[in-house]
């Protein structure tokens, strides 16, 4: 790896052009396996949000006009470009947020592929409705699109999550402004070009990269946007809904999770430690929905500590480029510190350390699996979001009292539940506050099916005909028939 000053410059992408930033000032982007610096990224700010506003504004009437057919096939092309670079995309993705390349390509890229695709084919199916009222009028309903939109995204999956708000919205015929985190913002750019060459036309998608106290607080307060979509923390999207308040955004908020997974006795032990441990230590345990919470049946729990923290070892932790890497670095300095941090406090609640617990080398941001057992539900190690591979199994007496705990924290994202019982399953999948429930499995997400929480997790849903309802207005339209 070169200098700084042999590295490549990352420019905004506002109105179809690659611009510098009014600051002229750039942020070195880091691999988080290495720590070595990878690229010069733009820091935007208030006036580059300005611009892109503008553009964005601008482009509404443009990207209207072509007709949804149209826009669709559009929409088709910009997929199959996606698909056509999968293997750079999934570079980027995994040199950037530090994810096992074998993950970019099974998963990451494949979801946002997917996505894209399944929102163009709702370009022509965004339908009103003629609702007779009475007889001497014709009343009917058009949705519009909400307008422009900023799309707020976080670094854990900056591609994937960031395709759930670019493809609903470019469907509605909105015109989009997407801020990347600013520790993962390459995926992002290399997707707005892929865009252009597809006949999205200029101004339709931009990119301001930046701090999110400084981008993400100037499309929060400007009043040319007219709906934030927000994935990240809780604290952030706090104040993101205070901010949106000054012209009545519309605000979707995805935020985090301290998600259950319920081993209950009569569940195939194998399977449900299987997935409880990937559910856990996927994508470094960097996932809102991670099942961060293991919560085992007393008669089974000695044996679930064990065959997790045998999963836990055998994780082949490091270079996010070899194929056989289980996983990866976290994605920075600060998260490292947060999670070893947290590794102390329970260590110091008393939590039984069971494996893990210690960073891997001097380089790149690696810790170890770990596994806590003996974890009380009141712990902060139970109750407050990690975001990196540590895991609590905690005890449980009876249905009565895991569905206790599984519910006991602010959050309500996802849960899971493991048991051959069939009317258990469905019995605490009922009695779960959470958005998504996976019984006898965990962890799947489709574009197809609902993705949000409620409390501490956020409000709102991504995905399927809701996200047409978030990116689009109704009208309702009376004409009279006898004037
Ligand atoms: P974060 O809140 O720190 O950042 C998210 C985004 O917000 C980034 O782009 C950041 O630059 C921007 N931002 C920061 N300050 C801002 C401000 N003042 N105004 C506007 N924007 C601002 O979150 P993160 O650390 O990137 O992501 C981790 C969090 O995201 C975790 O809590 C995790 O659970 C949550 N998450 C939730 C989901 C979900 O679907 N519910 C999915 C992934 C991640």
């Amino acid at each position: 790896m070169g200098t700084e000053s042999d590295l490549r410059r990352h420019d905004l992408l506002i109105d179809g052009e690659r611009v510098p930033p009014g600051s002229g000032e750039y942020s070195v982007d880091i691999d988080p396996a290495t720590e070595q610096p990878i690229a010069q990224v733009a820091r935007g700010d208030a006036t580059d949000v300005d611009a892109a506003v503008r553009a964005a504004r601008a482009a509404l009437t443009v990207w209207n006009r072509i007709r949804a057919g149209e826009r669709g096939r559009i929409l088709m092309r910009f997929a199959d470009l996606l698909r056509a670079n999968e293997q750079q995309i999934a570079g980027l993705e995994s040199l950037d947020a530090g994810k096992p390349i074998s993950s970019a390509l099974r998963q990451d890229v494949p979801a946002a592929i997917d996505t894209l695709a399944y929102y163009a084919g709702w370009c022509d199916k965004i339908n009103g409705q003629v609702v007779p009222v009475r007889p001497d009028a014709l009343t009917y309903t058009v949705r519009e699109p909400v307008g422009v939109v900023a799309a707020i995204v976080p670094w854990n999956f900056p591609l994937m999550i960031g395709m759930w708000k670019i493809a609903p919205a470019l469907a509605c015929g909105c015109t989009l402004i997407v801020k990347p985190a600013e520790v993962t913002p390459l995926s992002a750019l290399r997707v707005a070009e892929l865009a252009l060459e597809a006949g999205v036309p200029p101004g339709v998608f931009n990119v301001v990269t930046g701090k999110g106290s400084v981008v993400g607080d100037a499309l929060v307060a400007h009043p040319g946007i007219d709906k934030v979509t927000f994935t990240g923390s809780p604290s952030v999207g706090r104040g993101i809904l205070q901010g949106a308040a000054s012209n009545f955004k519309r605000v979707t908020l995805e935020l985090g999770g301290k998600s259950a997974n319920l081993i209950f006795p009569d569940a195939n032990l194998d399977s449900a430690v299987r997935a409880a441990a990937s559910g856990v230590f996927f994508n470094t345990g960097q996932v809102c929905s991670a099942g961060s919470r293991i919560l085992a049946h007393r008669d089974v729990y000695d044996d679930v500590v064990e065959r997790l923290a045998a999963r836990a070892k055998s994780i082949k932790v490091g270079d996010p480029t070899q194929r056989e890497t289980g996983m990866g670095p976290l994605i920075s300095a600060a998260q490292m510190k947060t999670v070893l941090g947290y590794i102390d406090i329970g260590r110091n609640e008393g939590a039984s350390l069971v494996t893990g617990g210690a960073r891997i080398g001097e380089r790149g941001f690696f810790v170890e699996p770990t596994v806590f057992a003996n974890v009380a539900h009141e712990m902060r190690i139970s109750q407050e979001e990690i975001f990196g591979p540590v895991a609590s199994v905690i005890r449980f007496d009876d249905e009565a009292d895991a569905i206790r705990i599984a519910n006991g924290t602010p959050y309500s994202l996802a849960a899971g539940v493991w048991s051959a019982d069939i009317g258990r399953v469905h019995r605490v999948a009922h009695a779960l506050k959470a958005g998504t429930v996976w019984i006898n499995t965990y962890g799947y997400t489709d574009v197809r099916l609902p993705w949000g929480g409620a409390g501490d997790s956020g409000f709102g849903r991504e995905h399927g005909d809701v996200a047409i309802e978030n990116f689009t207005e109704p009208k309702a339209i009376w004409l009279a028939l006898d004037h």
